[in-house]
């Protein structure tokens, strides 16, 4: 094992990781881009189609022919080194996160790089303490005795395509899991955030004992290495996080060499404001969640569902909050919304704000650049209102800090109108009669929900959508188990 660098500042020179070395891409690199600044902030390898040819064969060999998959004291060691080396650098990684991400510095702490990687230590306690065989005990099918036993295994080798908006969370929320089980791993990072994934691969080569290949990690802005992993026929199983379209790219890609396919996706997620609740409070904190990190959250609630006679009283506050935090320096530890990551993402928001006033919408605040930001890809925290449910801004994910507001009759309408989409990711409901509350929470499809203000996010929740919003889950043991196979055992006694 080698000496710990002194920094982890990517060197284009060695950014990929591919069969346990960092190597340059063969297609040269490409800018890293600081969405608060819109400044090249430096380089990123950019890896080219046989860079992931040569991946995919490391680890597909070090699946096939090592005892990677069956040392399961081995991974969780491996597991816990990384976590403990990626701590050590946490200073390093929040100031280029902030840089590369844009994102705020406060969410460093937790969901943008610390939790995460302390996570990675609760995927080294499953591989250790995983029940991997199950004994089930004797049977006589066909009037011979068998003893017969569950064997959890290994899926293999899994291609992890991720999106930009959390990538920490989301890089370990794939390796962790993959790992513990026994696969290997080729890590397709967002074109976006090349360097968060990069970082990680310098830590696991020259601070970690993981061997060669069981980690290849890959940046490139061609998003057609991610559809070289889902056609490969050495990858066994593609787990993808990103948008609803390209998820569905993924499962066909995937399905001529019937891949097993895990997607997170896209959600619209609603926050119920039930009438007997407090609505200043419950309004204030649906501004909130919408703003943290400029919006760009899958799980984040974009719908805010309140009851039709306090409306306005609604947007009043939800505006208010809205206006007094504001965006900012994402450098600031005060600030919750900074910048979107792109221009491009800028671009997408702006539509659908022209599309809101086209539909007829109100914007109550926001709706703009910031006025005396003139770099950096800013967008005021927005409320639109005098929408219905049907309209596009209510039914497609924005993916910035923009909040719809429409008003129910009633909590079987607010039940209705959440279920209304074509999504099923995450949801919200405030109020005061614990089974009001619980009926709206049995009664909204979707795969997680906060309780007055309750937080769901851990390493052992599983986290993932139902409808279009994806298939499987990730983290805790269900998240886990995605990664696993079962062989039946069965032996004459
Ligand atoms: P995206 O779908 O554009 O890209 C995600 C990843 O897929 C990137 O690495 C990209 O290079 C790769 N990719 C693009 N085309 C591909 C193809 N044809 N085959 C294989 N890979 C391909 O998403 P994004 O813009 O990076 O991220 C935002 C989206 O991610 C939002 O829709 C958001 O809701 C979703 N998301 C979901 C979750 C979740 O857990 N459900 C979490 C975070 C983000």
């Amino acid at each position: 094992m080698a000496q710990a660098t002194p920094t982890l500042r990517p060197d284009t020179a060695s950014d990929l990781l591919i069969d346990g070395e960092l190597v340059p891409g063969s297609g040269g690199t490409f800018d890293v881009v600081d969405p608060a600044t819109e400044e090249v902030i430096g380089q990123a390898a950019q890896a080219d189609a046989a860079d992931m040819d040569a991946a995919i064969d490391a680890a597909r060999r070090a699946f096939d022919h090592t005892d990677w998959s069956r040392d399961h004291a081995f991974r969780a060691h491996c597991l816990r080194q990384l976590r403990d080396a990626l701590l050590a650098h946490t200073d390093e990684l929040r100031e280029l996160t902030v840089a590369e991400v844009g994102c705020p510095v406060f969410l460093t702490h937790g969901p943008q790089l610390v939790g995460p990687i302390t996570d990675l230590g609760y995927f080294a306690d499953l591989a250790e303490n995983y029940a991997w065989t199950t004994d089930l005990g004797e049977a006589s099918p066909l009037g011979i005795k068998n003893h017969r036993e569950l064997r959890a295994e290994a899926v293999g080798v899994v291609g992890a395509i991720t999106p930009w908006n959390f990538p920490h969370q989301i890089n370990f929320a794939k390796i962790g899991p993959a790992l513990a089980a026994g696969c290997t791993v080729i890590l397709k990072a967002a074109p976006d955030t090349p360097w968060c994934a990069a970082l990680v691969g310098r830590v696991i080569a020259e601070e970690t004992d993981f061997p060669p290949g069981v980690v290849n990690i890959v940046t490139s802005t061609d998003h057609g290495l991610g559809e070289q992993l889902c056609t490969d026929p050495r990858v066994d199983l593609i787990s993808f996080t990103g948008s609803t379209d390209t998820g569905r790219k993924v499962m066909a890609a995937g399905a001529p060499t019937l891949k097993k396919v895990f997607l997170e996706l896209g959600g619209k997620s609603a926050f119920i404001v039930l009438d007997d609740a407090d609505l200043a409070t419950a309004c204030s904190m649906a501004a909130v969640n919408v703003l943290t990190h400029a919006g760009q959250g899958c799980a984040i609630t974009t719908r805010l569902l309140v009851p039709r006679s306090r409306l306005d009283e609604a947007i009043a506050t939800t505006k208010s909050t809205l206006e007094t935090l504001g965006a900012g320096d994402p450098n600031e530890p005060g600030t919750m919304c900074g910048p979107l990551i792109s221009e491009r993402q800028r671009d997408r928001v702006e539509d659908y704000l022209r599309l809101a006033r086209e539909e007829g919408g109100v914007i109550e605040t926001g709706g703009r650049r910031p006025a005396g930001r003139d770099r950096g890809f800013f967008i005021e925290p927005t409320l639109i209102s005098g929408l219905d449910n049907s309209s596009r801004v209510a039914r497609e994910e924005i993916f910035g800090p923009v909040l719809v507001v429409i008003p129910h009759d009633g909590d079987q309408d607010a039940i209705d109108l959440a279920n209304d989409s074509p999504y099923g990711l995450s949801g919200a409901v405030w109020g005061t009669d614990p089974d009001r509350l619980n009926a709206v929470v049995n009664g909204v499809r979707t795969g997680t929900m906060g309780v007055n203000g309750g937080i769901w996010y851990s390493a052992d929740v599983p986290f993932g959508g139902y409808k279009q919003s994806g298939i499987g889950r990730e983290m805790g043991e269900a998240g886990f188990a995605e990664y696993l196979e079962i062989k039946a055992v069965a032996t004459p006694v």
